[in-house]
């Protein structure tokens, strides 16, 4: 095979559907000449993963609910047997419910608080110990944050408090597991609009502000987003670990709003 990712098998997980950031780091991967593999969550979503797996010719290891270990070591144990090995592992899920990705962070609800914080934190832990174990030429680890982590957004609230636990995580696993050379980062996305993201209220009001007032005046594309990704899978990385890395349109640098942008 021919790319940067030639040779290389992946899983990721987090696909819902096309406009997801899993499927714009699959894309990317794909044309460089990874081999892939996809989990879906429930079989809503099955009927979205399996045709978008198909595109790339893409193995499809089934459901996976980050909340159930036992579906998680059932994909990992698919993959074991089809391949023997992982090279990369991209983790794209996060969840929290909508009813708090509004108003006030301080009245987060305790359910939601540890629900929110399995799904998006613990979840990127449970995969690495599992990817771990296949990682037997090292390997390259990635999940995705967001400035909520850094600053508090509006809306954001229990999102940002979990996020700002998931890029330590990245730290503390990227110490753990540095010595067999499995590398463990970040991509710092800017707002795209995904289905994840349509949780977050007044979604589109955050869109506009980054596109008034970061420095490249505009969003950030999932296609943009899968090329950065492929640094970080790819042994361009090699010397890279431990990292959080904005692809923002460079809207995390900013320190008030433009004196150009429009109102909105
Ligand atoms: P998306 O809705 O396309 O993807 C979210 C994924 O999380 C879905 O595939 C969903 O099935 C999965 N998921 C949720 N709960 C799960 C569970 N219990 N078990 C298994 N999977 C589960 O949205 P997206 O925006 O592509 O989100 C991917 C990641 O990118 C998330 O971590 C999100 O926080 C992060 N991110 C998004 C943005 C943005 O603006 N869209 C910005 C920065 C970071």
């Amino acid at each position: 095979g021919q790319g940067l990712m030639a040779g290389k098998r992946g899983l990721i997980l987090g696909v819902a559907n096309n406009r997801s950031i899993a499927w714009g780091i699959a894309k990317a991967c794909a044309d460089q000449g990874a081999e892939l593999a996809f989990t879906y969550q429930g079989d809503a979503l099955k009927k979205r993963v399996e045709p978008l797996a198909a595109e790339i010719g893409a193995f499809v290891c089934g459901h996976c609910d980050v909340t159930d270990m036992t579906t998680i070591d059932a994909c990992f144990a698919k993959l074991e047997e089809k391949w023997g090995k992982l090279d990369f592992v991209v983790h794209a899920i996060g969840f929290s419910d909508k009813d708090e990705l509004t108003g006030r962070y301080v009245d987060t609800s305790h359910g939601n608080f540890l629900r929110t914080m399995d799904i998006s934190v613990y979840s990127f832990t449970a995969v690495a110990q599992r990817a771990e174990k296949l990682m037997t030429d090292g390997g390259s680890m990635l999940t995705m944050t967001y400035y909520g982590a850094e600053k508090v957004m509006p809306n954001y609230n229990v999102m940002g408090v979990a996020k700002a636990a998931l890029e330590a995580s990245v730290k503390y696993l990227a110490v753990d597991l540095g010595p067999k050379n499995i590398r463990v980062n970040a991509i710092s996305a800017g707002p795209i609009k995904t289905l994840a993201a349509s949780g977050i209220d007044d979604f589109r009001y955050i869109l506009k502000w980054n596109e008034y007032n970061a420095p490249l005046r505009r969003t950030v594309s999932i296609e943009e987003v899968g090329d950065s990704a492929l640094y970080f899978l790819s042994h361009l990385s090699r010397g890279v670990t431990g990292e959080v890395h904005h692809v923002d349109s460079g809207y995390h640098v900013v320190g008030m709003k433009a004196v150009d942008a429009p109102d909105i």
